[in-house]
């Protein structure tokens, strides 16, 4: 079963380093080791370097796996399914989806509803799991509503009892997730520098073998770059409505929800990049400010700190907090787009 789902492609190369400085100092040429797999509906690429980075990687692999058939909505064996046909009933949790769902609960709490992790109804009447897209009825829209609300969801202990008819979906936040459990496989296995690859989330394990920061590029919603970002030990989590959705007599409709009205949010922004310690934070806050739109998210930031994004706008106005000044810049035609740096 997991063999399946794991590409093969288990590379095993040297990471050749290049610069001019780099010449004089003592080779640190390191042995990249790479598995990439298909697990949560998108591609992802973990690299690993140093000796032992294959075994570490292929951990990794089976850790994202593990994560995957707990946390899918559409798997009828995994936990989530089991919960969402609960008819009510409490169901015991496993300690991923338990810390998983706290962390979650609270990012719902402190974004004020734009996460919800009860949107699982309306999404699927959407038909983004399914991929048979299509527009609900506005009626149907009002029903399912009714379900989504996070302060039903009781959690205790490892203990969860959802109203009847409601039904989660972790979607907004099990990447960022794993890629935290990942990251965290990865340091106790003694890895000081790791590249991570989930879809649209990126967690950096330390800094590139030869000690210089990683390069993560932030993707212009039409293709291509728009910029790129210099990290080292951060998630970068990016959610856009470029990547994943439908269009249908000519409307665009995409795969996050406004859990105010049921429909795709249309907050005016294109994308939310958030530069993050934790990949879970970072994860629920992207798609939480693209909710919001441009001036709660910089609300949201000046409340509450400890993340830094960046803001691409329908009009193609880029806007980054203070934070990242100096390790973001535009890249290629984009260095024309206006660029605004928010204060605290
Ligand atoms: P992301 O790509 O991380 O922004 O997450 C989007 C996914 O989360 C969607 O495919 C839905 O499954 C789910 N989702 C959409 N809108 C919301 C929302 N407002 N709150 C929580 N989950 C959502
Ligand atoms: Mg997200």
């Amino acid at each position: 079963m997991k063999a399946v789902r794991l590409l093969p492609i288990a590379l095993s190369f040297l990471l050749l380093t290049g610069c001019a400085w780099e010449a004089a100092a003592p080779a640190q040429a390191e042995e990249a080791h790479t598995v990439e797999l298909l697990a949560m509906d998108t591609i992802m690429r973990i690299t690993v370097y140093g000796p032992d980075g294959q075994k570490a990687a292929d951990q990794a692999a089976d850790r994202i796996l593990e994560l995957e058939d707990l946390l899918s909505t559409t798997d009828t064996g995994s936990e989530i399914y089991g919960v969402n046909h609960s008819g009510g009933a409490p169901a015991a949790l496993s300690g991923d989806t338990v810390r998983l769902l706290d962390q979650a609960l609270t990012l719902c709490e402190s974004t004020g509803g734009a996460l919800d992790v009860t949107i699982y109804p309306v999404v699927r009447a959407w038909g983004f799991t399914t991929g048979a897209c299509q527009v609900p009825g506005g009626d149907e829209l009002a029903g399912l509503l009714e379900q989504v609300d996070y302060r039903e969801v009781a959690l205790e202990g490892s203990v969860l009892t959802l109203p009847r008819g409601a039904e989660i979906d972790l979607g907004a936040v099990a990447k960022g997730y794993t890629g935290d459990q990942v990251a965290a496989l990865l340091l106790d296995a003694g890895v000081t520098s790791a590249l991570l690859e989930l879809g649209g989330n990126i967690q950096t394990v330390g800094a590139k073998p030869d000690g210089t920061p990683w390069r993560v590029a932030v993707q212009a919603p039409e293709g291509g770059y728009a910029g790129v970002l210099e990290v080292e030990d951060k998630a970068v989590v990016t959610s856009g409505g470029y990547e994943r959705y439908f269009e249908q007599d000519g409307e665009i409709y995409w795969h996050i929800i406004d859990p105010a009205t049921g429909y795709p949010a249309q907050s005016g922004l294109t994308s939310v990049t958030i530069i993050s310690d934790r990949g879970v934070e970072g994860d629920g806050l992207s798609t939480a400010l693209f909710v919001m739109g441009a001036e709660k998210a910089a609300s949201y930031w000046r409340e509450n700190g400890g993340f830094d994004f960046v803001l691409i706008d329908e009009e193609g106005g880029v806007t980054i907090t203070e934070g990242i000044e100096d390790s973001f810049s535009l890249y290629g035609e984009w260095t024309d787009h206006d660029l605004t740096v928010l204060r605290p």
